[in-house]
């Protein structure tokens, strides 16, 4: 048999177990060879399962339940002790966008998680585009009451920190936690990080960004004390467009005529005051500074500066808006908020051409419809352009060329940064995560490699499920 060399991906590489020759195993748990058994000296075997979905996003936590309701075992690694990424771990409201005109464009588990939280009183439906406002505590319970109830194991406070492939298979995941280092082995992988954590661990060529640019980051906050029942606030609280714009347009004018006359304020976007369905409460998305959220030192510095913005902005919003004179700042998201990242470079990479004509894949697995909303790095300025028609996502988008059994979903799919400006709202991401789900369950049941799977299948089963394609 041919003899490919495994290599493991620690965040520090562990000297002496780099490069290892062993036989392939494609679609395989089986790497119980020394070489493995070497490494499982350093991190522990906890599980062995046909799919391992990374991150528990809107992506993430999706793909788990879908991949599960495949027939797949799965487990999904957070490294938060919640589900909900950027909906709970960066404070981001609403979740935006289902439907054009009342029609859904994303249903499926996607649109079944909404109703759930509705009816368990998370969740407020903003007719007729279906931004979801919701309550971030029931959000994270509706999301683990859905991961368990399909039967996926949870590794939560568990940070993926490795890989070890084989050739261009990956083999098992290393995670951190209070045990320690510990190994889960999978069929499958689907990276839903946001960041493409798992694919730059096993070095899948990324998206090329020559200019450097990113959106920037926003730290969302929690302002208690608001007039929510004024009428600044149930202008601006709402993002159906029937009450105006969302973005908080008399605050943003007084703002920028401030900053002009020199004020001193940092740069801000929006602002957005998004619904939390608490009375006296809303979310508040204003800060913003360029970074790039996959160097720590960067984004940590980031991070500090904007946690000084956030009480420097509830200030001035204390002083100048009577609707704001009783405020506090009643918590802080876990992190900043990150629009922008890594992407891998797919087999097909939506572009925005394609994106804004509404182009039908073949292998279409999702949609879109949220306007392209680019926020300028610095500045205040942002770029929308709407769509007249539900875009497309291809299943393409969501696999590499060469890596056999590694799926994305979610923030870091195949695009270019105009096409990811829509594509990353939770919705979409969730709708990514939905069709990467059943995908991954498909080509385990079938012994194949993702790029091999039949899609007409995997169609087939998301519109049984009820995805609109
Ligand atoms: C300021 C801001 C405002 C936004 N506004 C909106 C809006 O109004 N409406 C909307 O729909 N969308 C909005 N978005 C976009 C949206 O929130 C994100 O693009 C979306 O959440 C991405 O989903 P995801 O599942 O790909 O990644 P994420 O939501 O980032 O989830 C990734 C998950 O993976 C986990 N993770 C990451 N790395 C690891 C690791 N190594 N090990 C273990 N776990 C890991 C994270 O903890 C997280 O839970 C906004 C984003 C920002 C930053």
């Amino acid at each position: 048999m041919e003899k490919i060399s495994r290599r493991l991906f620690l965040k520090k590489a562990v000297a002496g177990l780099a490069v290892m020759a062993v036989s392939p195993s494609l679609l395989a748990c089986d790497a119980d060879d020394a070489e493995g058994a070497k490494i499982r000296k350093i991190a522990p075997l906890a599980g062995c399962y046909d799919v391992v979905v990374v991150g528990g996003g809107p992506a993430g936590f999706i793909a788990a339940i879908a991949a599960a309701r495949r027939g797949a075992k799965v487990a999904i690694i957070e490294r938060y002790g919640f589900f909900g990424g950027m909906a709970t771990t960066g404070y981001v409201a609403p979740i935006s966008v289902f439907a054009l005109k009342n029609e859904l464009v994303i249903g499926g588990i996607p649109w079944e998680f909404v109703k759930r939280l509705e009816s368990m009183g998370g969740a407020f439906i903003e007719w007729p585009k279906a931004n979801i406002d919701f309550d971030i505590e029931l959000y994270k319970l509706c999301c683990q009451r859905m991961i368990l109830e399909a039967g996926v194991d949870i590794y939560t406070h568990s940070a993926m920190v490795g890989c070890q492939i084989a050739g261009k298979s990956i083999d098992s995941v290393i995670i951190e936690n209070k045990n320690g280092l510990e190994t889960l082995e999978a069929k499958v992988f689907i990276d839903c990080t946001g960041d493409g954590d798992l694919a730059h661990m096993a070095e899948v060529p990324m998206q090329p960004n020559p200019d450097n640019e990113l959106q920037p980051s926003s730290f969302c906050f929690i302002l208690s004390g608001v007039d929510t029942d004024s009428e600044l606030l149930n202008k601006c609280m709402y993002h159906n467009g029937i009450n105006g714009p969302s973005q908080c347009k008399p605050v943003r004018e007084k703002l920028l005529k401030m900053k002009a006359e020199g004020v001193d304020m940092p740069d801000f976007g929006g602002p957005w005051f998004n619904n939390v369905l608490h009375k006296g409460s809303v979310a508040v998305n204003m800060t913003r500074r360029a970074t790039d959220s996959t160097n720590n030192r960067n984004f940590s510095a980031t991070e500090c500066q904007l946690r000084e913005d956030i009480f420097t902005f509830t200030k001035i919003l204390k002083e100048n808006f009577k609707e704001f004179k009783n405020c506090y700042v009643a918590s802080t998201a876990p992190q900043a908020g990150i629009r922008e990242s890594r992407r891998i470079l797919g087999v097909h990479t939506v572009t925005a051409d394609e994106y804004v004509s509404a182009f039908k894949y073949e292998d279409s697995i999702s949609r879109g419809i949220h306007p392209i909303d680019i926020h300028a790095s610095k500045g205040t300025n942002q770029v929308r352009i709407d769509l007249n028609k539900p875009a497309y996502v291809p299943y393409r988008a969501l696999i590499t060329k060469e890596y056999p059994n590694l799926l994305v979903a979610g923030r870091c799919i195949s695009t270019d940064r105009q096409a990811l400006a829509s594509l990353r709202v939770m919705a979409s991401c969730m709708g990514t995560g939905q069709a990467a789900g059943a995908a991954a369950a498909q080509a385990v049941a079938n012994n194949q490699k993702v790029q091999d799977i039949d899609t007409a299948q995997l169609v087939g089963v998301l519109k049984e499920w009820g995805a609109v394609l």
